[in-house]
């Protein structure tokens, strides 16, 4: 089987993309397995999740000379104007709770009808061998709660209530998330493009 590097170092992320490629013919390797990767966190200087989505798959890629799969995502509040988009991960200093608390702060005032949001992931495949690269998208719409619901997932997820499901994604298995996220969705495209075209 050929090898497919995971290129994450978020554990939350892993879990969902692994899932995902449950039985796909690829040997998944993780970038804590690749000796050259030790301490490898390419800068994010893209101003889209696509790009990204591709520099990260490039740059692991190009490192570990290995078919690589990379995410980018992030979440857009309606009342934010789409922030904080691309910069979610550098939203507040700390801890996923540190991040989502601020983000209930800043919609303290924002009432019911108007706590829209959407979760975006990009996700790239870069094949090295031949300088190939492909992106899919997928998004998944719901509201930010006044407080955290669940522990489960991980990131936004105990706060985002994904109108697909019906409850935060703190609240839900891997399985049901996976079926109505954004992550899900593109990697179901994915999943479909490395069967055809990477294989
Ligand atoms: P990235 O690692 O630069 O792509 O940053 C993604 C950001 O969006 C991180 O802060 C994640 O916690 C958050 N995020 C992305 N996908 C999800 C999800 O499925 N649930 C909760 N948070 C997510």
């Amino acid at each position: 089987m050929r090898p497919l590097l995971i290129a994450t170092r978020n554990k939350g992320k892993l879990v969902e993309i692994e899932h995902a490629l449950h039985g796909a013919p690829f040997e998944l390797v993780s970038v804590n397995d690749v000796p050259a990767l030790e301490g490898f966190e390419p800068e994010e200087t893209g101003r889209t999740f696509e790009e990204n989505a591709v520099l990260k798959a490039k740059a692991y890629g190009e490192r570990a000379a290995m078919l690589t799969l990379a995410d980018d995502s992030g979440l857009e509040v309606d009342a934010l104007g789409g922030a904080p988009g691309i910069n979610t991960a550098r939203y507040a200093p700390g801890t996923d709770a540190d991040r989502y608390h601020k983000l209930l702060a800043a919609l303290e005032n924002v009432p019911d009808g108007e706590r829209g949001a959407q979760f975006v992931a990009v996700v790239a495949l870069y094949d090295p061998r031949t300088g190939t690269s492909r992106t899919c998208e997928g998004a998944a719409r719901g509201r930010i709660m006044r407080e955290p619901h669940g522990t489960g997932g991980f990131g936004y997820d105990p706060v985002f209530f994904y109108d697909d499901m019906g409850k935060t994604g703190g609240q839900s298995t891997t399985e049901e998330k996976s079926k109505v996220d954004h992550r899900g969705k593109a990697m179901e495209k994915a999943r479909e493009i490395l069967g055809t075209e990477f294989i």
